[in-house]
């Protein structure tokens, strides 16, 4: 067998799209497959009435992740796709509606710790020292396999000594005094399915993430970042088959053979990376019984994250007088006790927990002329909570647009001249995310690096793993990120064998 291989990507997310790129720049033969009509995953772009709604991702940061896959093969973003910087990174409202500017500048932040507690900005400086230290440690390995356990073994010294498994909310809590801003200051896990009660703070180092590079808006929304990698796959040779379902890897003793589709087409390859979510693909694509690790009982008793509920907006009126930023948090006031009914609750809870995005804030073409666009997400149980969404998601979606209309944007019913939403079981039935997770398994420390599903299968020795379910996990740079380990771990065993 030659040097290049025929490589087989199944779902065209982020961690697909990375990946195939990468695989194509290096002359592969690669073709991605895709159950859906359009490249993206998550970050499918709805066109309605006029508007162009991201699906998914919309906090945007550390844009040298995509440089490098531009460079990888010989190009440059900026040919491709716009990166505006925002700051304020976030704006933030207490249950009462007052607001905290989350600004990059350390010294804009003392500014608005001073308006909430003043007692509190020695504190912050103090903790920024700490999530600085953990983010140096544990940055570079957020794009290297861990394969093996003496790689933990690595990092484990450093994380005792940072005190970085203990809880996100109680690490900030050693520091900040104020209930509200260790709220603010301990957020961040959400942002990759994590409850910030439980996830150890290694991984503040999202926030130290946002703080080195920026947050930045997709110009054209996220759909142009897709569109731009699309683009470029194709510049490569690459080919992407969309519509078209993968029902089984075809497994022969230790090696993937390739993958059958639902319509029962075979598809052979050297080599198979499922982009698809990591439990699903091990509990539905490869039978039980060929699976020596990873049996549906394992697989089921995983810790997964929340799921989600979006209702995603227009409106032909501007509400450029309202006192929403860009990106918005709206803290609930049993916040506490709101996260643990998300997180580990059996029903859905009464209170909203809610992320608002306006981004014709800052891009008015995404919109009719005269008109804005939303999304509001509201954090919910995965589908192992007794929850009929059938029976219960209009009445969900009415009771946040109501609670909106009441707090943020008045007349917003009469308004309303695009819609569309999605509920926990989109994210199980469309996207094929068991008990219909929306970042895969939660980031705890027992599923975090050499704990969660690596980039090779343990197993079979030419199937690979990209996307939220395996190492470093959910989030579009971690997901990014996948995709090149798994790209180079290709090159390298390619290049081993015909040495
Ligand atoms: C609403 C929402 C908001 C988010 N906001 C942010 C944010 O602001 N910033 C951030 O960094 N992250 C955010 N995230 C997380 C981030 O979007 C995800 O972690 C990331 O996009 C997941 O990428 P992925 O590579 O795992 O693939 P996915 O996007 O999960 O794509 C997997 C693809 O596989 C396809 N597929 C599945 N099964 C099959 C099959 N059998 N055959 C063929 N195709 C198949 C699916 O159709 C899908 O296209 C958000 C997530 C959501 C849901």
């Amino acid at each position: 067998m030659g040097q290049n291989k025929k490589i087989v990507v199944i779902g065209s997310g982020f961690g697909g799209l990375s990946s195939a790129i990468r695989l194509a720049a290096k002359g592969h033969d690669v073709t991605i497959i895709d159950k859906r009509d359009k490249p993206g995953g998550r970050a499918y772009q709805y066109e309605i009435n006029g508007f162009k709604f991201d699906g998914g991702p919309t906090v945007i940061t550390a844009p040298y992740i995509f440089d490098e896959i531009f460079e990888a093969a010989g190009k440059k973003r900026e040919d491709y796709f716009e990166l505006a910087p925002l700051d304020p990174f976030y704006r933030i409202f207490d249950s009462n509606g007052k607001r905290f500017e989350y600004m990059r500048n350390e010294k804009d932040v003392l500014r608005e710790i001073d308006r909430w507690n003043p007692a509190d900005k020695d504190g912050y400086l103090k903790f920024t020292k700490r999530t600085v230290e953990i983010f140096n440690l544990f940055h570079p390995y957020t794009d290297k396999p861990f394969l093996r356990f003496k790689n933990m073994l690595k990092i484990m010294p450093g994380v005792i000594r940072l005190g970085a498994y203990s809880g996100t909310h109680s690490y900030v809590k050693r520091y900040i005094k104020n209930e509200f801003l260790r709220k603010v200051f301990s957020f961040h896990p959400l942002l990759i399915g994590g409850n910030p009660f439980d996830t150890p703070s290694i991984y503040l180092l999202i926030m130290q993430f946002e703080k080195e590079w920026g947050v930045y808006y997709a110009v054209g929304g996220v759909g142009s970042i897709v569109k731009g990698l699309a683009d470029l796959f194709g510049e490569l040779g690459g080919t992407v088959k969309l519509n078209s379902e993968v029902d089984r890897i075809m497994i022969q003793g230790d090696s993937a053979t390739g993958v059958r589709l639902k319509d029962g087409t075979v598809m052979e390859a050297d080599i198979v990376v499922s982009n698809a979510d990591t439990a699903f693909t091990y509990r539905n694509l490869i039978p039980e019984k060929a699976r020596k690790k990873y049996s549906n009982r394992q697989i089921d008793r995983k810790s997964y994250s929340s799921s989600l509920f979006v209702v995603y907006f227009g409106t032909k009126k501007r509400y450029l007088d309202s006192k929403l930023a860009h990106h918005n948090i709206i803290v609930s006031k049993e916040y506490r006790r709101l996260m643990k009914q998300i997180f580990k609750g059996s029903k859905l809870p009464d209170e909203l927990a809610l992320y608002l995005h306006m981004p014709t804030r800052s891009d008015s073409s995404i919109a009719p002329e005269g008109s804005e666009l939303f999304y509001v997400l509201a954090l919910v149980p995965n589908m192992k909570a007794d929850i009929d969404w059938e029976k219960i998601a209009e009445d969900y979606k009415n009771k946040i647009l109501d609670f909106l209309e009441q707090h943020y944007l008045p007349d917003l019913r009469e308004n309303i001249t695009a819609e569309h939403y999605i509920d926990p079981p989109y994210f199980k039935n469309t996207l094929n995310s068991h008990y219909g997770a929306a970042f895969s398994f939660t980031p705890t420390l027992l599923q975090s690096a050499y704990f969660r599903p690596h980039n090779r299968s343990e197993q079979f020795k030419n199937l690979y793993f990209v996307g939220a379910g395996t190492h470093p996990g959910a989030g579009v740079p971690a997901v990014l990120s996948s995709g090149k380990i798994a790209a180079e771990l290709i090159e390298s065993s390619i290049k081993q064998k015909s040495a």
